[in-house]
């Protein structure tokens, strides 16, 4: 039997303006529109399965911290009625360029207790050429905010590889963030989404990328982020504390419950849900979300039951992107196949390149395997 559903995800779709590397669905914030998303929302909220706590709740987007009190006293009631709240861990995205000290003290006084915060960084010709609403000095001031606010668990989201950032700026980002003692830390090369102003760019040849300065950076990385008392536990995310299990004390454990394929509900609009192999899709346009639920309906537009072998080799690549790999009994839990009978001539080849290895308990990616965690993933995956 299926566990039951421990897992959150609420999409706010509104931006102050699009960056230009972004392919989230998001559009201009505008009170009215708001109003009637936070409603929508609430909806679909009074729709689930309630009745029990949820572990986790993450609130991203788009630029969750546009919303105003009404808005979140919505979401709040409407996971109070379903008795979901108060989660263990509850994240809210926060856009440095948005968020101020008032904002924060409200977030935490409605239970919200980790906030991502989206710094991505500290060099302001980086930031503008991504097209951040935010320049260095707001990153270092909604910091200070967030723990005057009380906030004692926050990730820092940074980006590398980006065009025009070089190595010495990545070091001095990376450095100086380091000092302000975040208990997390999430980094992630700049990727070129199709229909973004950075992928034409790229297209019409005025930037080009460099796989090994990000290659470097990437190395620059794994050597800071250690010296500085964070623990790596996935290809992109570091943590602090010791914590009892396989993970640091302060890894996301939202992401966790993805990555080891466990089920979740999503809310808003072009939120996914996965429950009982079944995964939905909901409208990606505002407009259609928000007239679907006024109209009494769901607001989902796609619906996708995978197949059970399909759906396990996408859990085995997810789960191979932990640093703590696949433990074999767990893997059966989450799936029902066996890892090392069914992906045998994978799990060989990815041994036999060096990137891997078959413990006794579980298969797990060695660092060089982690960078070439996207490659493994392809041959894990069954259509
Ligand atoms: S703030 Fe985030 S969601 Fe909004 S446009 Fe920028 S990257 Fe996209």
């Amino acid at each position: 039997m299926e566990p039951a559903v421990s897992s959150l995800y609420v999409h706010v779709p509104f931006c102050v303006r699009k960056c230009r590397y972004c392919a989230f669905v998001s559009e201009a914030a505008d009170g009215a529109k708001m109003d009637r998303y936070a409603a929508a929302v609430a909806r679909e909220l009074g729709a689930l399965d309630g009745g029990r706590r949820l572990e986790t709740i993450y609130v991203g987007g788009g630029t969750p911290v546009l919303l105003e009190s009404r808005h979140w006293d919505r979401l709040v009631e409407a996971l109070d009625r379903k008795g979901m709240i108060p989660a263990a861990e509850w994240t809210v995205e926060g856009n440095p360029g948005a968020m101020d000290l008032a904002k924060a003290r409200r977030l935490r006084a409605l239970g919200i207790n980790r906030v991502s915060l989206g710094v991505q960084s500290l060099d302001d010709d980086v930031l503008a050429g991504l097209g951040r609403i935010h320049r260095a000095a707001d990153a270092r001031r909604a910091f200070d905010d967030l723990r005057r606010a009380g906030f004692e668990n926050v990730n820092i989201d940074l980006m590398f590889g980006v065009p025009g950032q070089t190595l010495e700026g990545w070091r001095r980002t990376l450095e100086e963030v380091l000092t302000w003692g975040s208990e997390h830390l999430a980094c992630y090369e700049v990727i070129y989404e199709e229909d973004t102003p950075l992928f034409r760019d790229r297209a019409a040849g005025r930037i080009r990328e460099d796989e090994d300065l990000a290659c470097d950076m990437y190395d620059l990385l794994l050597d800071r982020a250690g010296a500085a008392g964070l623990s790596q536990y996935e290809v992109a995310n570091w943590a602090r504390g010791g914590g009892a299990g396989e993970f640091p004390g302060r890894a996301c454990r939202h992401n966790i419950n993805y990555w080891r394929g466990g089920s979740y509900y999503g809310a808003g609009p072009a939120a996914c849900s996965h429950v009982g192999g079944v995964r939905r899709r909901n409208h990606r346009s505002l407009e259609r979300y928000c007239a679907a639920l006024e109209r009494g309906e769901q607001a989902m537009e796609e619906v996708d039951a995978l197949e059970p072998l399909a759906r396990a080799g996408e859990i085995a690549a997810f789960g191979l992107r932990l640093t703590s790999g696949w433990p074999y009994d767990l893997f059966r839990q989450a799936t029902g196949y066996d890892l090392r009978t069914e992906w045998r001539t994978e799990l060989e080849q990815i041994e036999r390149l060096g990137y891997g290895k078959r413990e006794a308990d579980r298969f797990r990616l060695n660092p060089a395997g982690l960078r070439m965690a996207d490659w493994v993933a392809e041959q894990m995956l069954r259509s």
